[in-house]
């Protein structure tokens, strides 16, 4: 009995697959492994859309920016779709996750085939399947994939590895979409992903990053007994591992016995990415991010205290609707008290079925006034903090050519401060040595140490 697969084993040779991945390292890592699930099938990558068999835009919803985006490229292939039925249109991520956004694509833009979630992603083959059995629009976003499953991704190199421990978020932030589109928090077991990073170490992988939207909670409501700590610590034993990172951490469950693990353990990464999102604790309550200024404060002086080289990085929203320009003063004094490292900063977007959305928003120019002050005040602390490591010798993990100059190579340093040297391609993927000699707000640079 012929089946499905066998019907159309030849039907993906030659044939050129597409990603383009909005948002966050989760979107990238869930690119990945839809990348390796589309060449299993027997499709080759292009980084050229209009040569692709197979278009997929992995898309994010977080800011109403990257749904717009989103909408204007998928409409920009109705000519190319219309000159070339054969071709797959699809869309997932977190927008297809939320009714809003899917009937969006669903009611406007005929062009796309094949509409897939963020938990149904190791059903892809057959969902390509039922396309190509029916002709037919297929939409399905349910919840297939077992999170404790050993599944395969085509990594973006062969030396850095991103690994889920948990998926969704409990903590529901007034503004935040997150919750609807990645559900409730599930953590993956500590064997299982004992097991896939003990895999990457033995294949060569010298750095993981740890991923989750709040890593903090790993282990709450499981049935299992590992907290978050303990099971970093484990992974941190792992033979032969050089680096190890995680994401994203929430100030309220930020621990004590999280700062010694991280301090105890060389290959622990001295960098720590902890959301500000506000200075001022009356907004912080109206956002529902559980912590006030001061919670948030005592938290970041003790990383630095315990952990003086420590590098700290944060997110920050403008222009929140119950923001008024004392709780925004409040925001630029917690930046000056703490002193970042580095910064993503936005402003505020309303987002559909959020409680913040209900609110009424605060004039754009407001915003952007505030916004521009922000930078204003954060950029100089960046360069303060990175003028410290002129002088020093760093270890640099280099991983690509620069954008601007092939002569010179990027990496980054434990802190996961950026650095440029001119060095040769072959180094890429390795340790090297770097003497630190200029700086800029977001950059170090230097000769390469032989
Ligand atoms: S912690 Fe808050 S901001 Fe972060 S994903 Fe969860 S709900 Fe969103």
């Amino acid at each position: 009995m012929q089946t499905i697969k066998d019907k159309y084993k030849d039907y993906f040779k030659g044939k050129k697959y597409n990603i383009t991945t909005f948002g966050c390292q989760m979107n990238e890592h869930d690119s990945e492994r839809i990348s390796y699930i589309l060449e299993d099938l027997g499709y080759e990558k292009t980084d050229d859309r209009d040569q692709a068999d197979f278009i997929l835009f992995n898309t994010c919803l977080v800011r109403e920016n990257a749904e717009l985006k989103l909408y204007g490229q998928v409409s920009s292939l109705k000519r190319l779709k219309k000159e070339n039925p054969d071709k797959i249109i699809s869309v997932s991520g977190c927008m297809m996750q939320t009714s809003t956004a899917r009937e969006v694509i669903v009611n406007n833009h005929d062009e796309v085939d094949l509409i897939f979630g963020t938990k149904n992603i190791n059903s892809l083959p057959d969902l390509i399947y039922k396309y190509l059995e029916s002709g037919e629009r297929v939409v399905d976003i349910s919840s297939d994939d077992v999170k404790d499953d050993f599944v395969k991704y085509n990594n973006k190199n062969d030396f850095q590895a991103y690994v889920n421990i948990m998926r969704g978020c409990d903590n529901f932030c007034s503004y935040c979409i997150v919750p609807q589109s990645r559900g409730r928090e599930e953590s993956r077991r500590p064997s299982a992903i004992l097991a896939e990073c003990e895999n990457l170490v033995k294949d060569g992988f010298k750095e993981i990053t740890l991923l989750g939207q709040n890593v903090n909670s790993y282990g709450n409501k499981a049935d299992f007994n590992m907290t978050f700590p303990q099971l970093l610590e484990k992974i941190s034993q792992i033979p032969g591992l050089k680096r190890l990172r995680f994401t994203t951490s929430h100030p309220k469950d930020l621990s004590d016995e999280l700062i010694e693990v991280m301090k105890n353990n060389d290959n622990i990464c001295k960098f720590f990415h902890l959301p500000l999102q506000s200075g001022s604790s009356k907004v912080l309550k109206d956002m529902n991010r559980k912590y006030d200024q001061e919670k948030y404060i005592e938290r970041a002086k003790k990383l630095k205290r315990e952990i003086p080289e420590l590098a700290l990085s944060t997110d920050i929203i403008v222009g929140y609707p119950t923001e008024t320009e004392e709780d925004f003063q409040e925001t630029l004094k917690v930046c000056r008290e703490v002193g970042f490292d580095q910064a993503y900063t936005f402003k505020y977007s309303p987002r559909p079925k959020t409680r913040a959305a209900k609110l009424e928003p605060i004039d754009e120019t407001i915003v952007q006034d505030r916004f521009d002050r922000l930078l204003d005040t954060i950029y100089p602390i960046f360069n303060e903090k990175n003028k410290e490591y002129i002088g020093k010798t760093v270890e640099v993990l280099l991983e690509s050519v620069s954008k601007n100059n092939p002569q010179v190579l990027t990496g980054r340093t434990d802190s996961f401060k950026l650095v440029h040297v001119k060095a040769d391609k072959s180094l890429i993927g390795q340790f090297v040595k770097v003497k630190i000699t200029d700086n800029t707000s977001f950059t170090i640079s230097g000769d390469l140490v032989e």
